[in-house]
């Protein structure tokens, strides 16, 4: 298996057929599995045997989905759950106790960041924030008390990207666990693992579905970590549902070819921004206008589906460029078929203080466009006539 390529892994590693002979993975919707006898019923419980129970613990879709995604990134095992921030939140929850330190990048997305400063504190966990675009700040940040550093790369909606090999190598002399939300590239841009993530945290609701339908998340990485959060999880029950497993692993097999496009379209609509008036400015990790386009080039095979750039005039203008948006969706998700955009200020990033998402990088007239599998000519049309 580990000889053959991304794309032939992501449609071949499947389930074992039943004994229907199916040639596309069947959907398993059953909460429970039957034992053969009374002592196939202790010795499962007892843990003596690999096999399903009940499907908070384990499903044969999620399962497939699992590991699927280690296959992709490289991972030892994961745990999937009912959406990205279950992931995130089920992650924390099972790896640090009262009094421990997270150290991370400013940068992350929204309900990260809300569950930082809102919640984990109710359990004595405490955060420091550094800035992306100072790394070299962040050593001087670990505190005696420090257990994870986290972050996103490119980051959300700002697209900065980080030195991932620079903090594994920090997190690993510190003996922290390093955590990577790779949600922005999936796994097919980006395996954080080859460059010292611990563990990879994804939200599957954006390109790894693809098309906009399900929620799901998902961590993967070392395994005796995994086996902590597989350990919290089973019992706090933020599983993700066979059906959701299902269409995902369906979704993975056609990530890549997916992905390539969504980079091509995605390109095409920065380049295109670059050159226009009303635009103060754009990035994109593979525009090589961005600040670390060669640290993109050596982290990604390509930019991702999205784009950000900031709207001459403001506030005002910015509202009147969404007003006058025809083809595209208003709407707060990525990584779907259909292109989106996004303000960042009144949506995903509202529960933040003027103050943190300017430090974070968002202004008022900033906009996020996740870049869709429409013809490009068409994304860039809508683009042009809405900025007037
Ligand atoms: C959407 C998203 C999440 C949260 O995922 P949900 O599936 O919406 O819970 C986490 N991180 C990033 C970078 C995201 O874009």
């Amino acid at each position: 298996m580990s000889g053959q390529k991304f794309e032939t892994r992501a449609i071949r590693a499947q389930l074992e057929r039943t004994q229907y002979l199916e040639h596309s993975a069947p959907l398993f919707l059953t909460s429970s599995y039957v034992f053969e006898d009374a002592e196939d019923m202790r010795a499962s419980f007892a843990e003596e045997k690999e096999r399903n129970i009940y499907s908070r613990y384990s499903n044969p879709n999620t399962s497939e989905f699992i590991d699927k995604v280690c296959q992709m990134e490289g991972a030892e095992a994961g745990f999937a759950f009912a959406s990205g921030m279950a992931a995130v939140f089920s992650t924390f929850a099972a790896l640090l106790n009262s009094g421990d330190h997270i150290l991370s990048a400013r940068s992350v997305f929204g309900s990260t960041h809300s569950l930082y400063t809102n919640f984990l504190p109710k359990w004595n966990i405490t955060t420091t924030f550094f800035d992306v675009t100072s790394l070299e700040t962040v050593e001087g940040l670990i505190q005696e008390n420090t257990k994870v550093i986290y972050a996103e790369s490119p980051t959300n909606p700002g697209v900065d990207i980080l030195d991932l090999e620079y903090l594994g190598q920090l997190a690993k002399k510190h003996n922290l666990i390093f955590i990577v939300d790779n949600c922005f590239a999936s796994p097919y841009l980006q395996q954080p693992i080859k460059f010292g993530a611990d563990l990879v945290v994804h939200s599957g609701t954006k390109l790894m579905d693809g098309q906009g339908r399900v929620l799901a998340g998902i961590t993967v990485g070392n395994a005796t970590l995994v086996e902590k959060i597989y350990r919290f999880s089973r019992i706090t029950g933020p599983a993700l549902s066979p059906f959701n497993a299902w269409i995902l692993s369906k979704s993975l097999e056609t990530l890549a070819i997916r992905v390539d496009k969504h980079c091509e379209n995605a390109l095409k609509l920065a380049e295109y921004l670059e050159g226009h008036p009303n635009v103060n400015w754009v990035k994109y990790p593979f525009l090589k206008s961005h600040p670390q386009y060669d640290l993109a080039k050596k982290q990604m095979e390509a930019g991702g589906c999205v784009v950000a750039f900031e709207v001459k005039g403001g506030l005002e203008s910015g509202r009147k460029f969404f007003d006058a948006i025809k083809l595209l969706s208003l709407s707060a998700n990525l990584g779907d078929s259909r292109s989106i955009v996004t303000h960042p200020a009144s949506t995903t990033h509202s529960k933040l203080s003027d103050d943190q998402r300017l430090k974070m990088g968002i202004s008022d007239g900033t906009v996020r466009v996740s870049v869709g599998l429409e013809h490009s000519d068409d994304i860039i049309a809508d683009i042009e006539q809405a900025l007037g």
